[in-house]
């Protein structure tokens, strides 16, 4: 085999390493580069929807997912005041096998991924400490630069997916800049045992909280509770991170006798950002290197795991003879449209719903909530995009 005859995928996040077993379960040869040491267990995103339980059952990764987590049968829209509606995912049980979200950490996914590619494919190579610093591609092959622990090493291949994060070298190294806005806020993210379903009635593992000065999400994650919420633009990264901000934040979630046992906490801008192209020749971007918005919805994992299935069966495809070249066009004609009229639309407009300050909206904010979770059908509309299941059928009707 000569040296391009393989794909290379820059990043070992869920979406490299969920195209690394598409591409490695039809045997076509892939290499994986990744510039930490290890697989990062940073806690970031949290929640697996349906739609991509389904997708990931083929390696048996959902299962697993659903052993390390939990299971999520309903999410509710709250306010502080005790309204609140909820959508069961029971309604959509006819679209997938997961009628419910999971919720676990996203660095168990790729230790699971990993797994399965050592048990299934242990020609792939997962190198590690291999940093790609630079793409050059001519009609044949994609060779990238990588920065090893030996200094620098050239690698070749047939095809590169830039699955290397928010920050991608490979777009980068492309020309290519994320076009799209940033929030003035950051956002916090901690991590508490406190258990907050013993305080807040009838409380679901997912909840949105509406509220015109600090609205807040709970999500329960294993033995503990994730909040997150909006900080002050103007305060420093030390103030925004120090225990009486954080305490002062949490007393004002849930009042409570005495400090929060704070486990994690994380501080991080917020953007809606997109690639203007998801193909650039034999390079093609994915995940968080094509599009990045708030987490409100939990639609950014998700829609990159999306994406790492949608071009790894094309390139699949293409390499096994079944298609031609043409069909790498349909990945950015699919994927593309999805982040602009599904991911970043939906994510905005849950951000705005839960921040609204005047009182006439936030009236008809919950009249429009209680009308569509009433509404059986209405609702089930609303799960399947919540769910991201719409979203990969207008992609499936794209290209
Ligand atoms: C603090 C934080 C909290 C988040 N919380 C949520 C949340 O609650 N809900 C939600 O939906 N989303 C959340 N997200 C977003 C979510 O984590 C991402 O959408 C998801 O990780 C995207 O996966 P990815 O594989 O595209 O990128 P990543 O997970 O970033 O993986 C990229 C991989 O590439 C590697 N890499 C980077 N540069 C190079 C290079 N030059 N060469 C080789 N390897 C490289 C990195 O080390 C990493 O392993 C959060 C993100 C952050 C940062």
């Amino acid at each position: 085999m000569s040296n391009k005859e393989r794909i290379i995928i820059a990043g070992a996040g869920p979406v490299g390493l969920s195209a690394a077993c598409v591409l490695a379960q039809r045997g076509v040869p892939v290499i994986v580069l990744e510039a930490e040491p290890t697989l990062p267990e940073n806690l970031r995103a949290s929640t697996f929807h349906p739609s991509t339980l389904d997708m990931l059952s083929r390696f048996g990764v959902s299962e697993r997912l659903i052993e390390m987590g939990l299971k999520a049968p309903s999410l509710q829209y709250r306010d502080r005041n005790g309204w609140h509606v909820q959508f069961d995912f029971s309604l959509i049980q006819d679209q997938t096998k997961y009628p419910y979200r999971v919720q676990c950490e996203q660095y168990k996914l790729n230790g699971v991924l990993l797994d399965w590619l050592k048990a299934n494919s242990p020609e792939t190579e997962v190198r590690f400490s291999a940093k790609v610093m630079s793409v050059k591609q001519s009609d044949e092959e994609v060779t990238v630069t990588v920065e090893t622990a030996n200094g620098t090493e050239e690698i070749s291949g047939r095809y590169l997916i830039g699955a290397d994060g928010a920050r991608s070298q490979v777009r980068e190294s492309l020309g290519m800049t994320l076009e799209g806005f940033t929030w003035p806020e950051r956002f916090l993210v901690l991590t508490t045992p406190f258990d907050f379903s013993k305080h807040f009635e009838d409380l679901a593992s997912v909840s949105y909280f509406a509220d015109p000065e600090q609205w807040f999400f709970l999500l329960r994650v294993g033995t503990h509770w994730r909040v997150m919420l909006q900080t002050d633009p103007a305060e420093s990264e030390e103030t925004l991170l120090s225990e009486a901000y954080i305490q002062e934040k949490l007393q004002r979630v849930c009042p409570r006798d005495g400090n929060y046992e704070v486990a994690h906490r994380t501080l991080y801008n917020v953007h809606q950002r997109i690639a203007p192209t998801y193909r650039n020749h034999r390079t093609f971007l994915a995940g968080d290197a094509a599009h990045i918005n708030n987490p409100l919805g939990g639609m950014g994992m998700n829609g990159g795991v999306h994406d790492a299935f949608n071009i790894a069966e094309k390139l699949a495809r293409v390499w096994l003879k079944e298609a031609d070249e043409s069909e790498l066009d349909r990945y950015e004609r699919q994927r593309r449209p999805i982040a602009v009229e599904y991911v970043d639309k939906i994510t905005i407009q849950n951000k705005k719903d839960l921040e609204i300050k005047d009182p006439e909206e936030r009236a008809r904010y919950r009249a429009k909530m209680e009308d569509i979770a009433s509404d059986p059908e209405k609702a089930r509309q609303f799960l399947l995009r919540a769910s991201m299941i719409a979203s990969l059928q207008r992609a499936a009707t794209l290209g």
